[in-house]
């Protein structure tokens, strides 16, 4: 076998204002541990190339992320490396990003993906980055030194492995709430996700490991791009990779998305509405019986759209009414319907109230109820003005 090549862009995004590149941290005792690790041998060659070099691995222009590419035999290893410190989420999780971007448009063959820890890994296993190697290996990530960390990093087994533990990370960490996974019917996984400023790349590695986890099972995503004023559409690189991956469709969603929404039904199914509610209360789990059954999980409207509609307000304002995270509680079909009804109630203060309610009725709501009241994660002054809206309009 010849001897295998590193071809590296060597300029990095602004190398030339922060006088940074690649070869400052490719040294050749990293290059050697590579090389060794991925082809078994420790002779190697290396171009540090500049930003007109043109080959199908590489990104046009500088280096992102963080990418150098062997050549050895017929094949081509992706090797994309961490930052030598856990500077910020965000850089990490983009270089990650973008590096998968590049390994999976490329057209040249006998393709593999790596990554490479430089520094020392004890800092680079916080939950947070536990949950990305657990992405990043799920979507096709080899980790050439994972013995630098002291945990073992376990791909994902399905799209409903992934919610779960997702949910488990939102119910410790409630800051962590730009993007979410989540399940309409079996088939139908949904995503999310906020693409402006930082989150952009977050919401794209959940489409990334979604959709991988999805093909296993024929399932189909939607990504509910969550445009915010300035309308940040995640970057374009990585919605060509989703196009790619076959399976997802995205759908951006702005707020005319969701006025012609509220004009044509009252049932509202606004991606931005239970976008609210997770990013309000996280989870989707019945309020009244615990059920976390994705596919019978909606978000129940405490001040009735058809009674917003009647409000003398702008149209706005009643839109805005409309799609408060405030405005919400996850519940079961059953429960979902026995509200709508007005079977089941609460009072002001989010004591339930079933004393209306026949004999028969209110044994089988005893027997399918655990909680008594509203629970706590969804007390806040403007879900209890819904609360008092909604009974003053049932005339409660
Ligand atoms: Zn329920």
């Amino acid at each position: 076998m010849s001897v295998p090549r590193f071809v590296i862009k060597k300029n990095m995004n602004k190398s030339s204002v922060t006088g940074k590149s690649m070869q400052n941290f490719l040294t050749d005792a990293v290059l050697r541990d590579v090389c060794l690790r991925i082809t078994g041998q420790e002779e190697y060659t290396v171009d540090f190339v500049g930003n007109d070099y043109e080959d199908d691995c590489l990104p046009e222009s500088y280096n992102k992320g963080r990418l150098a590419v062997l050549k050895y035999g017929d094949k081509n290893a992706f090797i994309s490396f961490s930052e030598e410190e856990a500077k910020g989420r965000n850089s990490a999780v983009q270089s990650v990003g973008t590096a998968f971007n590049i390994y999976y448009q490329s057209e040249a063959e006998n393709k593999e993906l790596y990554y490479y820890f430089l520094g020392a890994g004890v800092r680079f296993q916080t939950e947070f980055f536990m949950n990305a190697y657990r992405q990043m290996q799920t979507i096709g990530f080899r980790f050439l030194n994972a013995e630098v960390l002291d945990l073992a990093i376990v791909s994902y087994g399905s799209v409903e492995d992934f919610i779960s533990s997702r949910k488990i990370a939102a119910q410790k960490n409630r800051s962590n709430k730009a993007s979410y996974v989540t399940k309409e019917r079996f088939k139908d996984i949904e995503i999310y996700g906020k693409t402006y400023g930082a989150n952009k790349y977050d919401a794209a590695m959940l489409g990334f490991t979604a959709s991988v986890l999805a093909k296993r099972h024929g399932q189909h995503i939607t990504l509910y791009e969550i445009l915010e004023k300035n309308l940040r559409h995640m970057p374009e690189s990585c919605a060509r990779t989703l196009k790619l991956m076959g399976n997802v469709d995205i759908v951006p969603t702005d707020l005319e998305f969701d006025r012609k929404q509220f004009t044509e039904n009252n049932s509202l199914r606004s991606p931005r509405y239970k976008s609210n509610l997770l990013g309000r209360v996280g989870i989707k789990r019945c309020a009244l019986c615990n059920c976390e059954i994705p596919e019978i999980i909606q978000g129940a409207h405490v001040w009735p759209v058809s009674i917003i509609k009647k409000q003398p307000l702008t149209f706005d304002e009643q839109l805005r009414h409309a799609i408060s995270g405030d405005n919400g509680i996850w519940l079961c079909e059953n429960h979902h319907k026995l509200f709508d009804e007005n079977i089941i109630r609460f009072d002001n203060a989010g004591k339930l109230d079933i004393s209306g309610v026949g004999k028969a009725a209110r044994a089988f709501i005893m027997k399918i109820t655990d909680e008594d009241r509203i629970p706590s994660v969804y007390h806040s002054a403007g879900f209890f003005e819904y609360l008092a809206l909604r009974n003053r309009a049932a005339g409660l």
